[in-house]
């Protein structure tokens, strides 16, 4: 196994092909390959040693080598570290769908395994529309999401989550969902305040209901914080009026937790903020505390009985991946969610919320590039504007967002852009002390690189 970096890089520039990566960019790098990890820190085949500042894409929850987790994952490899759901049972998926469903709000009881947040929604979508046909209402084929919004990257969560920058070459195959204005005024909604953007948006999603209704076989939102767009925090209120116009049509509602979900935003899930009561939530990333691939999309009673019937009708829900509830993945994310209890994680996310709020606005509000900052929980983005007072953004060819992450990575913290938008995203275990490094760093990379 033993090979030099030198060697590594050569063979990864030679044969591997990295997700969402302009290859050509790359293949002019010499990219940081990590070999370990050890609490909230990764830790490269040099020995370099960087701050894992967006929890390894926005999945890891206590650290890296987490003792009970390390135990658990080992535990249950002396057991069996796979066998089939279809046909067979298996103990530690079961352990774990009754610890969702006693955590997830009381409108959904059933458990349906996968193994990424793009196949949770997969499943959703299609949950949805066999709902619909098996109730006689096959009208009901078209989807309602948030303009921006991002659900994965199958071609079936493309289509509620359309981005023409990103998606254009499918559109051919894709069937775009109607799409309501999300509330997000810094730039969507300029020029309006933060309760005009809400009753504007909402106006806007009575409108698209209006319309289409009918004909909707669910509306599917990112609760409370819309990630992959760039951080577009949603107001109170937003939730609720949208669960509403749901109820009011007869259509589902389904919540995408991927990224929300355990304890990120300040509470377990995203929707218990305000007792929102979705039909399916889909789960993902911190599922497993950041260790194993692992989704869930949680369904209610009423979706699932509709289902039931005598195997000649054919009614069953044909899905499934060969990983579906994999007992290594469910060991550790059951392991997960005893420390969740045992080390109070979401209320110590509420302490470091504080924090985190405070080090932002005394390192990076004042930096004259910096447009506006978001943050629910530890889920936060700077937006960087070339000018402040115009909104105007960064060419993207200045590669700004990149430069400031690169310039981090120099100082030994891991972030990563979308876009101008920089997301600081730490495991929720960060210590307040590397909640420090993580902001003052960020802040440094951002006055260098926009100066
Ligand atoms: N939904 C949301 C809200 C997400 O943020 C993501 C990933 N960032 C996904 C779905 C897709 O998850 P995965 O990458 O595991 O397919």
């Amino acid at each position: 196994m033993a090979a030099t970096t030198k060697q590594l890089i050569d063979w990864d520039h030679r044969y591997i092909w990295h997700p969402f990566t302009q290859m050509e960019d790359w293949l002019r790098s010499d990219p940081v390959i990590i070999e370990r990890g050890e609490a909230n820190y990764l830790i490269d085949t040099e020995g370099n040693r960087y701050l894992d500042g967006v929890s390894s894409l926005w999945c890891n929850v206590h650290g890296h080598r987490k003792p009970e987790l390390d135990q658990a994952l080992r535990e249950q490899s002396e057991k069996v570290a796979h066998s089939t759901m279809l046909g067979l049972g298996n103990v530690p998926a079961t352990h774990l769908a009754k610890r969702l469903i006693d955590l997830a709000p009381d409108s959904v009881n059933r458990v349906f395994y996968s193994d990424a947040g793009a196949t949770a929604v997969e499943i959703a979508l299609k949950v949805a529309l066999q709902y619909w046909s098996l109730r006689g209402e096959e009208q009901r084929t078209r989807f309602v999401s948030l303009t921006e919004a991002y659900h994965g990257d199958t071609l079936g969560a493309v289509g509620v989550g359309y981005s023409d920058a990103f998606h254009r070459f499918y559109r051919p195959v894709l069937r775009p969902s109607r799409q309501i204005r999300p509330p997000h005024y810094y730039r969507w909604l300029q020029g309006q305040s933060a309760e005009e953007a809400l009753q504007s948006s909402i106006a806007h999603a009575e409108d698209v209901l209006e319309a289409c209704g009918g004909v909707t076989a669910a509306i599917i939102v990112e609760p409370l914080m819309q990630g992959a767009a760039g951080m577009w925090a949603q107001p109170p209120g937003f939730l609720p009026a949208i669960q509403e116009l749901a109820r009011h049509h007869g259509t589902l509602l389904i919540c995408d937790e991927v990224a929300t979900g355990f304890g990120r935003t300040g509470e377990m899930f995203a929707v218990d903020h305000e007792g929102i009561r979705p039909d399916m939530m889909c789960l993902g990333k911190g599922i497993t505390g950041g260790y194993l691939p692992l989704a869930a999309t949680l369904i209610s009673e009423r979706i699932f009985e509709r289902f039931l019937a005598p195997y000649d009708k054919f009614q069953a829900f044909f899905h499934g991946h060969t990983y579906t509830g994999n007992q290594l993945a469910a060991a550790v994310a059951v392991a997960n969610l005893e420390l969740f209890e045992s080390e109070r994680i979401v209320s110590r996310v509420q302490s470091r919320t504080e924090r985190l709020r405070d080090l932002l606005a005394q390192h990076v509000e004042p930096l004259e590039h910096v447009g506006d900052i978001r943050q629910r929980g530890v889920m936060v983005g700077i937006e960087l504007v070339r000018d402040r007072e115009q909104r105007a953004p960064y060419d993207p060819a200045e590669r700004m967002g990149a430069r400031v992450i690169e310039e981090a990575r120099r100082h030994g913290v891991i972030i990563r852009p979308l876009g101008n938008v920089i997301i600081l995203m730490p495991p929720l275990s960060i210590s307040e002390s590397e909640l420090d490094q993580l902001v003052r760093v960020t802040a440094a990379a951002i006055d260098k690189e926009t100066f």
